[in-house]
């Protein structure tokens, strides 16, 4: 019997657009991110980076086109949007942990209510999970008496505890001290060395050239670049690409 390779990209939008009222955000946007792959998304202020994300978990809905996760298209509402939009992990700029529980407590929160995950087990994991980004020691205490580095650390633990299959991150180091940004970066570095499919969105050029396979450059909306981050450091197409790398390198 022959084997026909079936796999569906991770992510894959097609002919996506968004707009806020009059203003076209998401133009046109046809992308397709296959399993393990990181993808940096630069560009300037108001290009529609978050939108892109917040689309991609159905944090925002869109007006037209189509986005599957793993081959399976985004429902509109229900349960059903709540399952898959738990194999969507996001990380963002402001932690958004729950700041009257602990740590642990909010490692635990999404796998009890939406996995409905016993306790015992939760629990067990979420410490795991808090090990693997370095803060176990951390677990009994509140958000509050946590370092913004250990809180980004914790919100990425958080987000790992519902196994997803894809992580979004919007400028997760943005919000930080400068002596913060590498533990975090290291621990993003070490999940897509583990073969994390992720699209993060950052100004972390050191990342960037590092960690990702692809970069993609947005620009009012569009895609504009879509290159290795070799190719796209060294020689940027377009002249938006040109201006941004000219004024942040
Ligand atoms: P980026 O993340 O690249 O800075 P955004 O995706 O946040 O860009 O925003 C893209 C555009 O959409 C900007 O012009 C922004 O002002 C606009 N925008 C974003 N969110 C909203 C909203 N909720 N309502 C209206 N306009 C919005
Ligand atoms: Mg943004």
């Amino acid at each position: 019997m022959t084997e026909v390779n079936t796999t569906p990209p991770m992510i894959r939008m097609v002919e996506v657009d968004k707009y806020f009222g009059q203003l076209h955000v998401l133009k046109n946007i046809t992308l397709e991110v296959p399993r393990g792959q990181v993808v940096v998304v630069l560009g300037p202020s108001g290009s529609g980076k978050s939108t892109l994300c917040r689309a991609i978990n159905r944090l925002e809905p869109i007006n037209s086109g189509l986005i599957e996760i793993d081959g399976r298209p985004l429902p509109a509402e229900g349960k059903e949007l709540a399952n898959l939009r738990a194999d969507v992990g996001m990380v963002f700029q402001s932690f958004n942990l729950f700041a009257h529980k602990t740590i642990v407590d909010n490692v635990m929160l999404a796998p009890l209510k939406v996995r409905k995950t016993p306790k015992a087990d939760a629990r067990r994991t979420a410490m795991e999970l808090l090990e693997r980004v370095g803060i176990a020691n951390q677990a009994e205490k509140y958000p509050a008496q946590l370092s913004g580095g250990q809180q980004q650390r914790a919100a990425i633990a958080r987000a790992l505890a519902m196994r997803p299959k894809v992580m979004l991150f919007d400028e997760p180091t943005s919000a930080l001290d400068p002596e913060m940004i590498n533990e975090v970066l290291d621990v993003m570095s070490t999940l897509a060395a583990e073969g994390m499919t992720m699209l993060v969105v950052t100004h972390e050029m050191g990342f960037a050239r590092n960690a990702a396979n692809r970069v993609l450059f947005m620009s009012d909306g569009d895609i504009v670049e879509d290159a290795t981050p070799n190719e796209f450091f060294t020689a940027p197409k377009s002249a938006r690409a040109k201006d941004f790398l000219s004024k942040i390198l």
